[in-house]
C-alpha cells in the first residue's frame, strides 16, 4: 500500500517535472490541441497543474465606467513579486514597462505577471534615449527587449511601448512600429522616493480614462501601492491594462497615447423632447450624450 503510493507520487513528480523547460514551450504553442485532447480525455488530474495560458482580455467599456491603468516602469525588480501579491489580493490588473536586461533576473516574476494577468509592455534594452540612436539602433533596443521578455513570459509578445522619457518622434515610432503609451498621471516617484507622496498623488491625480505612471524598481512607491487602489477604488475606478483602457479603439503604430480621450462621436441622437424655447432660462441643460460622464467634481 505505502509502496504504490510512493510510486504513485513519483510518477505525479515526473508528470510535473515535464511541464517545464522544452516541453512546456511545445504545449504552450500547442494549447488549443491540449485543451481539446484534454476535454476528450474528460480532463483528468494529471494534465499540468497550473494554467498554461494567460487569461484572456477583460471586456470593459472605458467609454463608460470610470477606468484607470497603473503602469510600471523599468522592472522587473526585486520589489516586483511583492507587488504582485498586492495586486492579487486586490484583484487589479496592471501594465508593466519592462526594461530588457532586467528580465533574465527575474523570469519567473515575468512569468507571473502574464499568467497573472497583467499586461506587460516594451521599455527598451537599457532604458535608452531612442531620439539619440540611429534607427538601426532603435529597432535593436526593441527587438532584443521583445526576444527576452517572449522568452521569459513564455510566448507573450508585447504589443505595446513606452518610450523611456517619454522621448519619441516620427522616425523613432515609425522603427518600433508599435503603439507608443504615455501617461497622465507623472507622480514622479523616482525623484521623491516618498510612500506618503505617492500615495497622494496617485490617489488624487488620475481622471477617468488615465494613465498612471509608478516605477516598481522603487520601494517606496511599491509601498503606496496599497493604499493608491484604496483610494481609488473609493473614488470608483475601475483597474484595468492599457489594452483593455483602449479595447474601444484602434491604436496606431508609431503613435503615442497618454489616456484614453472621450470618443469623437457622430452628432449626438437628436433628443426626443421637444428643444426649449429659444433664450428660455428655463429650458433643461444641454443634454450631455458624451460617451462618458464629464469628469466630475474632485477630479
Ligand atoms: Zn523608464
Amino acid at each position: 500500500m505505502v509502496r504504490t503510493r510512493k510510486i504513485a507520487i513519483i510518477a505525479a513528480g515526473l508528470l510535473l517535472a515535464s511541464g517545464c523547460g522544452h516541453a512546456e514551450k511545445r504545449q504552450a504553442r500547442t494549447a488549443g490541441h491540449r485543451i481539446a485532447a484534454g476535454k476528450a480525455a474528460g480532463m483528468k488530474a494529471r494534465t499540468a497543474p497550473r494554467p498554461q495560458r494567460p487569461p484572456a482580455q477583460r471586456k470593459i467599456d472605458c467609454d463608460r465606467l470610470r477606468c484607470v491603468a497603473l503602469t510600471f516602469d523599468d522592472g522587473p525588480g526585486p520589489y516586483t513579486d511583492g507587488l504582485l501579491d498586492v495586486l492579487k489580493r486586490q484583484g487589479v490588473r496592471a501594465t508593466f514597462f519592462l526594461i530588457g536586461q532586467h528580465v533574465h533576473g527575474f523570469p519567473a516574476v515575468v512569468r507571473r505577471e502574464v499568467m497573472e494577468g497583467h499586461e506587460i509592455g516594451d521599455h527598451t534594452w537599457d532604458h535608452a534615449q531612442l531620439t539619440k540612436l540611429s534607427t538601426a539602433a532603435v529597432g535593436a533596443q526593441i527587438q532584443r527587449t521583445q526576444a527576452a521578455i517572449t522568452k521569459a513570459s513564455g510566448g507573450v509578445k508585447p504589443t505595446i511601448t513606452r518610450p523611456p522619457y517619454g522621448a519619441t518622434n516620427r522616425r523613432v515610432g515609425q522603427a518600433i512600429g508599435m503603439p507608443l503609451i504615455l501617461w497622465s498621471v507623472d507622480t514622479e516617484d523616482w525623484r521623491y522616493l516618498n510612500t506618503a507622496r505617492d500615495t497622494r498623488v496617485g490617489i488624487k491625480e488620475p481622471r477617468p480614462g488615465g494613465i498612471i505612471l509608478f516605477h516598481d524598481i522603487h520601494k517606496p512607491s511599491v509601498k503606496a501601492i496599497p493604499a493608491v487602489i484604496a483610494g481609488l477604488k473609493k473614488r470608483g475606478f475601475t483597474f484595468v491594462t492599457v489594452s483593455e483602457l483602449f479595447q474601444n479603439r484602434r491604436l496606431q503604430p508609431g503613435r503615442t497615447y497618454s489616456e484614453l480621450l472621450p470618443r469623437k462621436t457622430a452628432s449626438p441622437a437628436p433628443v426626443t423632447a421637444s428643444p426649449p424655447p429659444a433664450g428660455s432660462p428655463a429650458g433643461p441643460a444641454p443634454s450631455r450624450s458624451g460617451p462618458r460622464p464629464q469628469q466630475a467634481e474632485g477630479d
